[in-house]
């Protein structure tokens, strides 16, 4: 699926503040990891270029394979230390991977909350099995003991 732009990467560019952001497709590269056509595109606004490489989490990454990795580790409970260890790389790699799928998953929480909002919001009712088994064994937890 091709890629659209939803605003130039270049946080000092005019469009960023208020300027109309227009682009231009220029081109495609062959990436060197993954094998992959890369479209790049021109800012109208700034006259700079970037990529859809520029524009994806996994960007300058050197070992852009661990970040899925890093994820399943942290969604199945894995430690940082024994992350990097299975990995095969040093801690300060796996930190800096998580902090890069902090800010991602903090990003598409914020949009997945906002199109919510514009929709209505959640409604009177709404599930959240998590939150009642926590309820539920907090709260047997804290009952006196019968015997
Ligand atoms: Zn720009």
């Amino acid at each position: 699926m091709p890629i659209r732009p939803a605003c130039c990467p270049f946080s000092d560019c005019p469009s960023r503040s208020g300027a109309p952001f227009e682009y231009r497709l220029d081109g495609h590269y062959e990436r060197g990891v993954g094998r992959r056509s890369i479209q790049r595109f021109e800012c109208l606004a700034c006259r700079r270029g970037f990529s859809e490489q520029t524009l994806r989490v996994d960007y300058r990454l050197k070992r852009p394979e661990l970040l899925p990795r890093f994820f399943h580790d942290r969604v199945s409970k894995v430690t940082h230390r024994q992350s990097a260890r299975i990995h095969a790389c040093s801690r300060s790699t796996e930190e800096r991977h998580f902090g890069r799928l902090r800010e991602h998953c903090k990003a598409f929480h914020d949009k997945q909350m906002a199109l919510m909002a514009a929709r209505g919001g959640l409604g009177e009712v709404f599930l959240f099995d998590e939150q009642e088994t926590f309820e539920h064994s907090r709260l047997r937890s804290r009952s006196p003991c019968p015997c």
